[in-house]
């Protein structure tokens, strides 16, 4: 009779929960530095349950609030290196057009983190972006270095080079405990590890995980519903020369936050979203009531008939992912209030893929209490009044 497996034990510099694109990447610079990592994920890889799936997302220099806009040229740096070190390609650049009424603020600040470009006329945005309509009192903001990520292929790369430099990946592995102390143990469904520092990268599932640390952090996971939209004329937006990214930001007749890539995962179909989505569990996220109508069908609808009115207005395909978002839409990353040697990297809001890079070296450079290579201000938990909860 064979001996009932034994769990696994072992002992590391480092864990990290959690193989979405920002636990890879803080993995991947632990890994970098010569820790030995171990990175820790619920499903077997690859999976479509969290918030890093799918074939693309947006890259830009844009970005109304300072801080990020000073960590891009950091991020595309690193996205660069990631390409040379797993020798595959994972960006095109596009450019990004941002649409909005002239001088809007947000749409100003935006201008300010790209050193002050000039807007786009009409006429001009026709020329990048045919079929392009823009009304009365509106103006177009052009982001040369805005482009595509191609996701799966980065989060598969990241992974790659983490283990290339010694690192361990266990998939199909669920976390079920983490015991804190100076050397932290974490058990999980299949082991039990321990590490003197641990960093929790859970997307959705963060608030579950650390709540038994007695942390309630305001993390809100949102169903996000993907639409892919078919040209009505087979050939207008999806060949011939790069067509740009775009976002919208609050024009006359659509709402802000409404966003577009390039036909990119299935020909022909332009991929176009609203970046609100509706409160979930993120194990129930499948379970809209029956029946229910697509929220923001109608919405996309419109936008398309007054803006882009080459695309049919009903879509071709629809697929969903998660958004964690926080009360104030910036990242949580910080340590545990109470155990310093436990780092948290959440709250990404619907707009961390592009900086993942940089946010996995900021968590490990928090992890290994380095002086951090950009301000951390904007991102401390303890800018939410009242999380810690009573005393373990
Ligand atoms: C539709 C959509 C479009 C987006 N577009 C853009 C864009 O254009 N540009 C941009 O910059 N960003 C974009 N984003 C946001 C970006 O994709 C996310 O910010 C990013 O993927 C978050 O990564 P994460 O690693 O925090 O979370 P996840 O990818 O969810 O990773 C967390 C991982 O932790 C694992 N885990 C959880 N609990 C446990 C446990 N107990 N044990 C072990 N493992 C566990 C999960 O299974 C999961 O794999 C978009 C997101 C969506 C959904």
């Amino acid at each position: 009779m064979a001996a009932p497996s034994q769990p696994q034990q072992a002992t590391y510099d480092a864990i990290v929960i959690g193989a979405g694109i920002q636990g890879s990447f803080t993995a991947y610079h632990l890994a970098q530095r010569h820790r030995n990592t171990l990175l820790l994920e619920q499903f077997i890889l690859p999976h479509s349950r969290g918030s890093s799936h799918g074939q693309s997302r947006i890259t830009r220099s844009a970005y109304p609030q300072g801080h990020y806009a000073r960590m891009m040229p950091d991020s595309f740096r690193s996205w660069q290196r990631l390409e040379a070190e797993a020798g595959t390609s994972l960006y095109r650049r596009t450019g990004l057009v941002l649409l909005g009424p002239a001088g809007d603020l947000e749409l100003e600040g935006c201008r300010r983190s790209l050193g002050g470009v000039e807007d786009l006329d009409a006429t001009t945005l026709a020329q990048r972006f045919p079929g392009f309509r823009l009304h009365a009192g509106e103006v177009a903001v052009w982001d040369g270095t805005g482009g595509v990520l191609f996701a799966d292929r980065a989060l598969r790369a990241v992974q790659d080079v983490f283990r290339r430099h010694g690192g361990t990946l266990r998939d199909g592995e669920k976390v079920l405990r983490i015991e804190p102390g100076a050397v932290l143990t974490v058990t999980t469904t299949a082991g039990v590890y321990r590490a003197p520092r641990l960093i929790i990268t859970a997307g959705p599932w963060t608030g579950a995980l650390v709540a038994p640390l007695g942390l309630r952090l305001p993390l809100q996971p949102l169903r996000i519903d993907v639409y892919y939209w078919r040209e009505k004329e087979p050939g207008t937006l999806s060949t011939g020369r790069t067509r740009p990214c775009f976002m919208t930001l609050g024009l006359s007749q659509a709402p802000h936050s409404i966003y577009g890539l390039p036909a990119l995962e299935y020909p022909g179909l332009v991929k176009l979203c609203y970046h609100h989505g509706s409160p979930t569990d993120p194990d129930k996220r499948d379970l809209a009531p029956s029946g229910a109508p697509h929220p923001n069908i109608a919405l996309l609808s419109s936008f398309i008939k007054s803006y882009l009115p080459m695309l049919e207005p009903q879509p071709a395909v629809v697929e969903t992912c998660l958004y964690t978002n926080t009360p104030d839409g910036d990242f949580i990353l910080d340590r545990h209030p109470k155990f310093s040697n436990i780092i948290i990297g959440a709250g990404f809001s619907g707009h961390g893929f592009k900086l993942a890079p940089v946010v996995g070296k900021l968590l490990c450079e928090l992890s290994l209490s380095e002086e951090p290579s950009h301000s951390m201000a904007p991102f401390a938990i303890t800018r939410f009044p009242g999380v810690l909860q009573a005393a373990l």
